[in-house]
């Protein structure tokens, strides 16, 4: 028997725009992502194979999502799983919906199942952060947890992602506590999730016009900034070779490589905000 499933009280629409809402880029053959209003989703695995879904987008996207995988994997067609980078309202904000259509398994890092199954409300985003006017209106942003009741599990603890061969996750802490990133060996593909953006994602300006530069997390969410550093260290430390960022476009070769080393060498400094409500800077 399935339980019911179901979003936080205070779930809502959210009317925040980028030039690249609805704008899909074939990063690779197998890596397809997809950008929903201000946040991307990634569809995993070639046209007529299996293929998987990373993160559920902004609330009600559910049609565009549905379409958005029908358009490349076919009618009818339906990815193996749905794996969550963490559950902050702009990653599961469709999947109710996506969960009761397809009838697929969802999987997240076991630290990120309270926020999943109805037990703990997100920290409330910091509207006082330092950055810009998405900063500002983001205490319209949702916190309270979606309920997804047995329809999510915890990621497999050896590191395997289902439906994802080749790739395994990695645990990258401190914008959420459960937050994975996803990286794939072989050619160093990596999907960083929140744990780094290539956009400043604080201010309405850089996000509507998708000004590509790396960033730390998005700062109204960010609460564990010694985490978030380690983490960043973390993803630079595998030198990869493409990312899709849950936030702005994705980032290549030289320009990833060097914006990486930067953000994981001056992060106290370019990352962490200089005033916020989770700020505990040590001067
Ligand atoms: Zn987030
Ligand atoms: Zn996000």
């Amino acid at each position: 028997m399935d339980q019911h499933i179901s979003y936080g009280d205070d779930y809502k629409y959210i009317p925040a725009v980028s030039i690249n809402s609805g704008v899909g880029v074939e990063v690779l053959p197998d890596l397809y992502c997809h950008t929903i209003q201000i946040v991307n989703i990634c569809l995993v695995g070639k046209p007529e194979t299996d293929f998987v879904l990373v993160d559920a987008g902004m609330p009600k996207s559910a049609d565009k999502i549905i379409t958005v995988t029908e358009d490349r994997f076919g009618a009818n067609s339906r990815p193996k799983a749905i794996i969550l980078t963490h559950g902050h309202f702009d990653h599961v904000g469709a999947i109710v919906e996506l969960i009761d259509y397809w009838e697929v398994p969802v999987y997240a890092h076991r630290l990120e199942l309270p926020f999943l199954t109805g037990k703990m409300s997100y920290p409330e985003s910091d509207p006082s952060v330092e950055g810009g006017l998405i900063a500002k209106m983001s205490s319209m942003f949702p916190n309270e947890p979606v309920d997804l009741g047995n329809r999510i599990k915890a990621l497999p603890d050896d590191g395997s992602l289902p439906g994802m061969f080749g790739w395994r996750w990695l645990h990258t802490p401190g914008h959420a506590p459960g937050h994975v990133s996803l990286f794939r060996e072989a050619d160093r593909s990596l999907i960083a999730g929140d744990a780094f953006v290539t956009v400043k994602q604080e201010s309405l300006y850089k996000v509507m016009v998708q000004d590509k530069e790396i960033h730390g997390p998005p700062r109204y969410f960010t609460t564990d900034w010694e985490a978030a550093k380690e983490s960043v260290q973390k993803l630079a430390a595998l030198k990869p070779a493409v990312a899709v960022t849950g936030h702005g476009e994705p980032i290549y070769n030289e320009e990833l490589f060097n914006g990486l080393e930067k953000l994981a060498s001056e992060f106290d400094r370019v990352a962490v905000p200089d005033y916020g409500r989770y700020v505990n800077r040590k001067h």
